[in-house]
């Protein structure tokens, strides 16, 4: 069997092993410490727009103290791209609120402002308006952030910039993660930096931070004995995962540079394949960090057919994320579309993405797409 290819695995510099090992010389073995602080700042930094973070357990926890920051409360309803992970719209039902799904736009398959603003005046229409608008920047290419945030201006709605993909990429020049009133990154496996498991709160708002933290860990009132006028959660990031995350927001500059190489060594080499096409970005004012390259893939040969062959050579790519209108779990939900999510499903393929991925293995991945177009162009 040949050796597997990832659809996108963790990637360590120089520096991750070091920090670790620090954490345990200084004995910091706890969700609090000095990487923790300084992983803050690292991100903070490099955001810029003069945001404030707090690092956390995960990107899912840090949108579920997001829609509680906003004053999300049971019987609330909150506007959800549905094109995403379940991540993005779990944390409306843990605080009992219904999520409003809205649709993709053909561009950069993220929400589209129009659908949007069609659902906002139905639900005000029906009595309710929405508490909370979560934006998602799916495999890393920005939303059409101005049209998206003209619209929730005018509402007066604030925007849960959805950013666990997008770490790395802009809009306009302006770093994703930096647009909500509230935003979220993932430090998953996966993701284009990892602390293992994390995930990060971000905000202009340093109070709302400040009060994320506090909630983090466990609520505790000031005072000698432990004390709580608010229940609290326990979402606070390790110190050791954040010295992992410190050696990886050095090296984050370079694995944005090679993903998007990837995206465009694959573009490239199948650009002869006119049934795999590739999602252009818009214009300038876009630039994705291409977390994964992705294609659609339309005619004879389907996205599934190419999805099982590369996995017989142990290459692993995945279909787009499946629409959480068409998830069972959500079949209740209210939904505002108009089809080009659940095509993007059907036809969508991610192909793998790492930024520690071999030329050997790109072209080996490339060979193996070329072989499957040529078998089936013999039979026809
Ligand atoms: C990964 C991801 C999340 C969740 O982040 P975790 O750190 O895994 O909890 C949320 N939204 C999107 C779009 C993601 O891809």
């Amino acid at each position: 069997m040949n050796e597997k290819i990832w659809l996108s695995s963790p990637h360590m510099g120089e520096s991750e092993f070091k920090n670790v090992k620090e954490a345990f010389e200084t004995n910091w073995i706890a969700p609090l410490g000095p990487h923790v602080d300084g992983f803050e700042r690292d991100i903070a930094d490099y955001l810029g727009e003069g945001v404030h973070v707090a690092a956390l357990s995960s990107g899912t926890a840090a949108l579920h103290l997001a829609l509680i920051l906003l004053g999300v409360q049971a019987g609330d309803e909150v506007i959800c791209q549905t094109m995403t992970f379940s991540a993005s719209a779990n944390p409306i039902a843990y605080q009992g609120a219904t999520p409003v799904f809205v649709d993709s736009e053909e561009e950069t398959w993220n929400m589209s402002p129009e659908l949007l603003e069609a659902a906002i005046q139905d639900r005000i229409a029906k009595g309710k308006k929405p508490k909370a608008i979560i934006i998602v920047h799916l495999y890393g290419m920005p939303a059409q952030m101005d049209r998206i945030m003209a619209v929730a201006d005018k509402y007066e709605i604030p925007v849960v910039e959805d950013a666990a993909e997008a770490l790395g990429s802009s809009f306009k020049g302006q770093k994703l993660g930096t647009f909500g009133a509230m935003s979220i990154l993932s430090f998953n496996g996966n993701k284009i930096i990892t602390t293992s498991g994390g995930g990060a709160l971000v905000s202009k708002n340093e109070e709302s931070i400040k009060k994320s933290r506090f909630l983090a860990t466990q609520a505790r009132d000031a005072a000698p004995h432990y004390q709580h006028s608010h229940i609290g959660y326990n979402y606070r990031m390790s110190n050791v995962c954040a010295g992992i995350g410190r050696g990886q927001m050095e090296v984050l500059p370079q694995r944005v540079e090679k993903r998007r190489s990837n995206y465009e060594f694959y573009k490239e080499a199948l650009k002869e394949l006119k049934a795999i096409q590739f999602p252009d970005e818009p214009n300038v004012d876009f630039s994705s960090n291409r977390w994964l390259s992705t294609v659609l893939v339309e005619g004879e040969v389907t996205r599934e057919a190419i999805r099982l062959y590369l996995e017989k050579d142990n290459i692993e790519t995945r279909p787009l994320w499946k629409p959480m209108h068409m998830q069972p779990v959500f079949a209740d939900a209210p939904f505002y579309g108009d089809g080009t999510s659940e095509r993007l499903f059907e036809l969508g393929l991610c192909l793998p993405s790492g930024s520690n991925l071999t030329d050997a293995d790109l072209d080996r991945v490339v060979t193996q797409l070329k072989v499957l177009f040529k078998k089936t162009e013999v039979k026809v």
